[in-house]
């Protein structure tokens, strides 16, 4: 049997950040009230009540749309999706099927550009409580008719891992826009993955699209459900392509379905077999009429962590630096300000070490203490007690480094320290007159540590050769 490589798409729901719901004026404050407080009778689903599209919700998904460089349609519709759930008023969901706000987007994300097929507006449904013996459920319609923003990507992600940074990426986005706050803990952004296995060689993807080659039918695709983090998100993945992968090299056939994946036995469970767009029997929302010629000019896309990320790898920070820093927007811009006069690497380096991202100093008295270090003025191993003392007497960098050096003067001088160490690492010595011209790095760092004092680095070295010589 060939090798099998796993094909995964990925479902995400998020709930928008609004001041009301979808459809009707009740607060979207699913978290925030007593159960069934915020509720009326176009979100609880009573006969005759119309419901109004929320055009905060209508402009938010096309924010998200244009951030992920999708096509944006000016015409759009809301269709009814028919199922039965008790946490469903209405027995539909009203929805978007063939017409969605956006289509053919993509996000990068380690490097790929993972295709996104659609970016659709729908509404939240309730709550269902289970009692602990079981024997009544309690239903809270708070959340019912909240703005969900749904998100399918194509089915071409090819790794659990990949699967994973997808969704924290997308967060990250839609925090960055100010569209949700995405919490996957309280459920406010929830996603599902499609998860099949084929064998190597026997597809390829074209656009958006899978092709099979010629004679091979594809395996079916299970989809995994309750994935509340991002942690959960690729172990689920993970366990399934192994199970899948084991039932096909037993020759036994997978069944598409839906499973459930629990954290606590860290396994996907069947929960039933999955429908398919003719069971949900769509039609055109009759009591809303389309979106017509929605004025995009209004969309404003603010700074997105990922072109900050770019612009500080561009400053020389390695990408695991710019990651971190992109998501404190407010360090990563006194980075950028910062780099007209000394080095990012170095600034960044502050931040991240030093500060733990916490802007203790304002951003011009840091850029002092990455030009005391860039010229070489003060070694790495002092940064910490001249913050101290600025901080600590709130005195400006430059004061305290005076002061410091101040202090310091009274101490050895340079050339006895030199001869001191010279005359302790003979070893050392030795193999560096052998022409192991490496072996300075040892005595520089041992002159510097016992110096305790403002040695400049550069002038340790050169008089360590000048004496060596
Ligand atoms: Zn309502
Ligand atoms: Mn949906």
């Amino acid at each position: 049997m060939k090798r099998l490589l796993p094909i995964i798409g990925l479902e995400i729901h998020t709930e928008l950040l609004t001041k009301t719901k979808m459809f009707c004026g009740c607060p979207n404050a699913p978290f925030a009230s007593m159960p069934n407080s915020n509720i009326c009778p176009i979100c609880t689903g009573q006969p005759g009540a119309l419901p109004v599209p929320n055009k905060e919700a209508i402009l938010k998904a096309y924010l998200v749309g244009k951030a992920l460089s999708a096509h944006l349609s000016a015409y759009s519709k809301f269709d009814r999706k028919h199922y039965f759930y008790p946490d469903l008023p209405k027995g539909y969901q009203i929805s978007q099927y063939d017409l969605p706000f956006s289509e053919n987007g993509f996000l990068e994300v380690e490097g790929e550009k993972i295709a996104i097929i659609r970016i659709h507006l729908e509404e939240d449904t309730g709550k269902l409580l289970h009692s602990p013996d079981g024997k009544y459920s309690l239903l809270d319609l708070n959340r019912a008719g909240v703005p969900l923003l749904e998100l399918v990507t194509a089915p071409v992600i090819q790794s659990s891992f990949l699967a994973r940074r997808f969704c924290e990426e997308y967060q990250q986005l839609l925090r960055d826009l100010k569209v949700a706050n995405a919490d996957m803990e309280k459920g406010e952004m929830r996603c599902e993955a499609n998860v099949s296995v084929q064998e190597e060689g026997s597809f390829e993807f074209v656009g958006l699209h899978l092709r099979t080659r010629p004679g091979y039918f594809l395996n079916p695709k299970v989809e995994i459900k309750n994935l509340n983090s991002f942690r959960a998100v690729e172990k689920a993945i993970e366990y399934e392509i192994e199970r899948q992968t084991e039932l096909l090299k037993e020759g036994r056939t997978i069944v598409q379905e839906t499973r459930g994946f629990t954290e606590r036995l860290k396994k996907t469970v069947v929960q039933r077999e999955k429908e398919s767009a003719k069971d949900y029997r769509y039609f055109p929302e009759p009591d809303i009429p389309p979106i017509v010629d929605f004025d995009f000019r209004v969309l404003r896309l603010p700074l997105l962590s990922r072109s900050l990320k770019m612009k500080l790898q561009s400053l020389g920070l390695s990408a695991p630096q710019a990651d971190l820093i992109a998501k404190n927007k407010q360090i990563a811009e006194a980075i950028i300000e910062g780099s007209r006069v000394t080095e990012a690497k170095i600034l960044a380096n502050l931040y991240i070490n030093r500060f733990k991202l916490q802007p203790l100093l304002p951003p011009r008295e840091v850029v002092e203490v990455a030009k005391l270090l860039d010229e070489g003025k003060i070694p790495p191993a002092l940064v910490g007690e001249l913050i101290n003392i600025a901080l600590s007497e709130k005195i400006e960098i430059r004061e305290a480094f005076s002061k410091m050096r101040g202090r310091r003067a009274a101490e050895k001088p340079i050339a006895d320290l030199i001869k001191e160490v010279i005359a302790a690492e003979k070893e050392v010595v030795a193999s560096y007159k052998k022409g192991k011209k490496e072996a300075i790095g040892v005595l520089i760092g041992r002159v510097l540590r016992e110096g305790k004092g403002l040695l400049n680095p550069k002038e340790v070295k050169e008089r360590l050769e000048k004496e060596l010589s």
